[in-house]
């Protein structure tokens, strides 16, 4: 029987430059690279090709998108992408719901996380019962401004409920105009 083994996602922290270590950019003795075929024209295609086909080789190639996305920085190639293709990533980055993310952050990894992914870390940790004060640590806010989170969210799951409570049912095969006060069961 084969079994089939899938590496959880692995998230840079927050300020974490040890990942460039791994860069096969990195420029060193016996590996030397002109970085200046990250900043390319863009009809300068030889030196696109030669950096890009260097990003495929890299392991950190991931974590080096993440890391450009995360950090604004919309120069140069960065994780086999040029800047007009990495362009709409950095527009759409504002939206990005990523689980993964907000797993890593709920287990205590400190994440870079868009808005709606903090909003999803809150609502998932109430949802688990952490107190407000874990919540505080997680996100790197007040114990207040978790206070005032966790009230949110109460309100929002509170109002959901009441839309999904069911519309109470007439009873069936009865003509409205004919109903009396009896049909409803309530006393006068
Ligand atoms: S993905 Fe490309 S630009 Fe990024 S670290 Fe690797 S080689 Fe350098």
């Amino acid at each position: 029987m084969t079994t089939t083994t899938i590496n959880p996602a692995r998230h840079r922290s927050l300020g974490d430059q040890t990942w460039q270590d791994e860069a096969v950019c990195q420029s060193t003795e016996y590996n030397p690279v002109d970085p200046d075929i990250f900043f390319p024209e863009p009809d300068e295609t030889e030196k696109i090709s030669t950096a890009k086909s260097l990003c495929d080789q890299c392991p950190v190639r991931r974590t080096c998108l993440d890391a450009a996305l995360e950090s604004g920085d919309t120069d140069g190639i960065r994780g086999g992408l040029t800047e007009e293709e990495r362009g709409p990533l950095h527009e759409k980055l504002a939206g990005r719901l990523d689980y993964s993310r907000v797993n890593a952050t709920i287990a205590g990894r400190d994440v870079h996380l868009t808005k709606a992914e903090r909003r999803a870390v809150v609502h998932a940790a109430y949802r688990h019962g952490l107190t407000e004060q874990r919540l505080a640590w997680l996100l790197k806010i007040t114990e207040e401004h978790a206070q005032k989170l966790y009230r949110e969210t109460r309100r929002a799951l509170r109002n959901r409920d009441l839309e999904q409570t069911p519309e109470p049912m007439l009873p069936t095969g009865t003509d409205d105009d004919h109903l009396g006060r009896s049909d409803f069961g309530t006393a006068a």
